[in-house]
């Protein structure tokens, strides 16, 4: 089994409950700010990506929580919080 497979395999472990609003946010008019194709490129659930018409999209779905999006890019560019209690990930493995 590759590395990323095995990657893969650990974070299909993990149990997403949803919450309400999204706990990150691309700040309104920031989404070609280039601060944030490091997040393309970091996020260890690849939630980022490129949109159709440029920038970056965010699918908060399956969000590690790790905190990284945030150091490498900013809170110019994203609001980040935790998720409300009792929402958000639970590891289940590792
Ligand atoms: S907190 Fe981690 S998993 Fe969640 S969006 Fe940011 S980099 Fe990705």
């Amino acid at each position: 089994m590759s590395d990323s497979t095995a990657l893969k395999a650990k974070l299909g472990l993990d149990i997403f409950k949803p919450g309400g609003e999204p706990h990150i946010k691309i700040k309104p008019g920031m989404e070609k700010d280039p601060r944030l194709q490091q997040a393309i490129n970091i996020c260890p659930a690849g939630l980022y990506s490129t949109a159709d018409k440029g920038g970056v999209v965010l699918n908060i779905d399956g969000c590690l929580e790790c905190g990284t999006c945030r150091i490498a890019c900013g809170t110019d560019v994203l609001e980040w919080s935790y998720p409300e209690g009792g929402t958000g990930v639970q590891f289940r493995f590792g």
